[in-house]
């Protein structure tokens, strides 16, 4: 029995994950951590039904109480590399969905979790659909090299592009030739109307209630369109993804960065 703790358990996603780990026999829920419903039954936030399990502030004694496996985080960018240096100071396996790690922040992660001989999963999308998005963007890009990034999220999310769309703008980048495009005499009439830049193309960030996390790639040729799109309509389409990563975390060493990483042929 895997012994799991989630950190961000009062928030959104944090709630959707406790639901789908008390669901799985071979998963025990053993701690909840979070700023907000201190005290809290988390099964009875959660999934409207008591757990035994309260809601906790301080994850380190958590991990030290319980002797937790897995620690899944989903709380917030600014908040994630200290909970992870809690994580790594235990010895203890993560999956990670909060985005905002840049780079530099995943490749020092991925040296602490090889030295305590941890594995930390990290995905921007755990939706099987948005990483099958994400593939097939990546392969149009070789022939179509026009194309713009548009990420759609809810209106509470805080970090902007999404990681979804760093991610899919990396794999684009290693699979088109370097290519600046739009018009080079072009000019914004208001600051940012053309969206972000990264490596010649353009990503756009859009926040409305009512959205859960949605993108959309749009490639453009002569006389032709593709658009290559992804709904997550509701939180229960990461699920899947996340209990996978639980239950192969604790074979892994360092980071493994992307669901696909997990998902066999
Ligand atoms: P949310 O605001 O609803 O939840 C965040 C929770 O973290 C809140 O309950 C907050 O109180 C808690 N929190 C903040 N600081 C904390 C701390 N120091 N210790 C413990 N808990 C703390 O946000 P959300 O919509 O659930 O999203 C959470 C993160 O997950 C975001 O970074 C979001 O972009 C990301 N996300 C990832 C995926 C994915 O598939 N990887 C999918 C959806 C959302």
């Amino acid at each position: 029995m895997l012994k799991v703790i989630v950190a961000g358990a009062a928030g959104r996603m944090g709630q959707e994950v406790v639901k789908a780990v008390l669901a799985e026999n071979d998963l025990s829920l053993v701690g909840a951590v979070d700023i907000n419903n201190y005290g809290e039954d988390i099964g009875l936030l959660a999934a409207g039904k008591p757990c035994g399990v309260p809601v906790t502030g301080n994850l380190g004694r958590v991990i030290e109480e319980t002797h937790a496996d897995v620690v899944v985080d989903f709380t917030t960018p600014d908040n994630i590399r200290c909970n992870l240096n809690t994580v790594l100071t235990h010895h203890v396996h993560a999956v990670v969905g909060t985005t905002g790690l840049s780079e530099e922040d995943i490749s020092d992660i991925n040296r602490m979790a090889e030295e305590a001989g941890v594995g930390i999963v990290i995905a921007p999308n755990f939706a099987i659909g948005a990483v099958l998005m994400m593939k097939f963007a990546a392969e149009a890009a070789r022939y179509l090299k026009n194309v713009e990034i548009i990420e759609l999220h809810h209106d509470r999310k805080l970090d902007a592009p999404s990681g979804t769309a760093i991610k899919t703008a990396e794999l684009i980048k290693g699979t088109r030739d370097k290519y600046r495009q739009g018009h080079p005499d072009e000019q914004e009439k208001f600051l940012g109307v053309r969206g972000g830049e990264y490596d010649g193309m353009r990503i756009h960030s859009i926040r409305l209630p009512g959205l859960v996390a949605h993108q959309e790639v749009i490639f453009g040729g002569l006389g032709q369109t593709l658009t290559i799109r992804h709904d997550s309509i509701s939180r229960e389409s990461f699920m899947p993804g996340v209990i996978l990563a639980v239950r192969r975390v604790t074979d892994l060493k360092g980071v493994t960065y992307g669901l696909e990483k997990l998902l066999t042929e």
